[in-house]
């Protein structure tokens, strides 16, 4: 395969900055055995960049352009390139809740240029920017792979290897092996360093860590099978405490997978959650087998009514407790035909929490006819983010 890069930027054709972008992704694509023919730097300008961006398609088989994806009116890679292969651009509402949440995160205003960003290139793979907010985007056009990259080197750095490695390396290889490991209890740089010296060692094989809500998936591709079969064998015995499958599922539908082999029923008691906890689960076929019932008992009253809770548990410990989430569990138990009962109970915020119990503190608790457990967490970020996480954490306790 042939390739070559564009690197977009006036700074970079006045000299104002060194065009270390094009250096650090063509010694990436040598050791991947694509050949790069080309380096190309355009200044900000639509319709010299058109033309290059017509030249550069028609000519390689691999093209890939940085900078110019930002909110700014200079910015406007994407809107050219995706002019050249005559490809529209649309609103992705995924990316723009990924901009939203990044803008939160962080206490600063959105701006209305920063929509811009939501908009992707149609039939593209967005590529997610783990350290500022503009996507990347990766398609095939008459066979030819198109890559549009941030310029910020660390964006694009994070981006080109965590995103558009493994997929060159399956497009440049005649075969190409793969294994996914998923964990859950772990955070990814955690991981990413129990793991570290596996990834190190293991030359022909390209491992990489991805985190979603709690979950953390770890992929491993390698053209030759024997070094993957190594690796994979060393990172599992590593991770081993923290897997939850072998495949490329949630946890959910792991817990869900092993709830039906054993034929075992569930049933749910939720408070601070209002029935997300029980909504992964129904989300997913064949629910009807493993889900007896799930009741929301979201005001102490309801908690006594459904759950059995008892007013002076409720009164010395307060309804956020550990003794109140093992008494829902149990009741929940008592009352209906199941084999496990979780519980849930917590402050979402952004109002309600103390000194004593803040914001974002859950109590869960599972109980089965000979074993019960309740297990303290405190969860960070938004109302939403916090009720995310405390359903994960419910199918992790279900797990262990
Ligand atoms: P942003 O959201 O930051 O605007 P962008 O994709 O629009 O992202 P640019 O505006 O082109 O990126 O560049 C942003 C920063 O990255 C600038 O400081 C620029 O100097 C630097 N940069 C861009 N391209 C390169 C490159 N090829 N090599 C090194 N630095 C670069
Ligand atoms: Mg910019």
């Amino acid at each position: 395969m042939k390739a070559e890069i564009v690197s977009v930027g006036t700074e970079l054709t006045s000299g104002d900055s060194l065009n270390t972008n094009s250096k650090y992704i063509a010694s990436l694509l040598f050791e991947l055995g694509i050949d790069v023919s080309l380096h190309i730097s355009v200044k900000d300008d639509v319709e010299l960049l058109k033309s290059v961006a017509r030249d550069s398609i028609g000519r390689s088989d691999v093209i890939i352009f940085t900078g110019g994806l930002g909110p700014t009116e200079d910015d406007f890679t994407k809107e050219v390139v995706a002019d050249v292969v005559s490809r529209k651009l649309v609103l992705d509402e995924k990316v723009l809740r990924e901009i939203e949440e990044y803008f939160q995160k962080r206490d600063i205003v959105m701006s209305e240029n920063n929509v811009k960003q939501a908009y992707v290139v149609e039939d593209s793979i967005a590529l997610r920017n783990r350290v500022g907010t503009a996507p990347g985007y990766m398609f095939k056009h008459s066979g030819k792979i198109v890559v549009l990259l941030p310029g910020p080197p660390s964006e694009m750095k994070s981006m080109f290897e965590l995103e558009v490695m493994p997929i060159l390396k399956m497009e440049n290889s005649s075969e190409i092996y793969t294994r996914v490991i998923k964990c859950i209890g772990i955070g990814e740089s955690q991981l990413e360093q129990s793991i570290k010296h596996v990834i190190d060692e293991s030359e022909d094989v390209y491992i990489a860590t991805y985190a979603k809500v709690g979950e953390v998936k770890i992929k491993l591709i390698s053209g030759k099978q024997k070094a993957l079969e190594r690796a994979f064998k060393k990172v599992v015995k590593l991770a081993e405490q923290n897997i939850f499958a072998l495949s490329d599922i949630s946890i959910e539908e792991a817990i869900s997978d092993n709830l039906k082999s054993s034929k075992l029923k569930i049933g749910f008691c939720e408070s601070c959650t209002g029935g997300l906890v029980t909504s992964k689960l129904t989300e997913l076929d064949g629910a009807s087998e493993i889900l007896d019932r799930s009741v929301i008992t979201y005001s102490n009253k309801s908690k006594m009514a459904e759950a059995d809770v008892k007013y002076s548990t409720i009164e010395k410990h307060g309804a956020v407790s550990e003794e109140v989430a093992l008494e829902m569990a149990e009741g929940l138990f008592r009352k209906s035909d199941i084999d496990i009962a979780v519980s849930i109970t917590g402050i979402a915020g952004p109002g309600g929490g103390s000194e004593e119990k803040p914001v974002g503190l859950v109590y869960i608790a599972i109980c089965t006819k000979n074993h019960k457990k309740a297990k303290r967490n405190i969860f960070a970020g938004d109302r939403k983010s916090i009720q995310r996480r405390a359903a994960k954490e419910a199918y992790n306790m279900i797990r262990e």
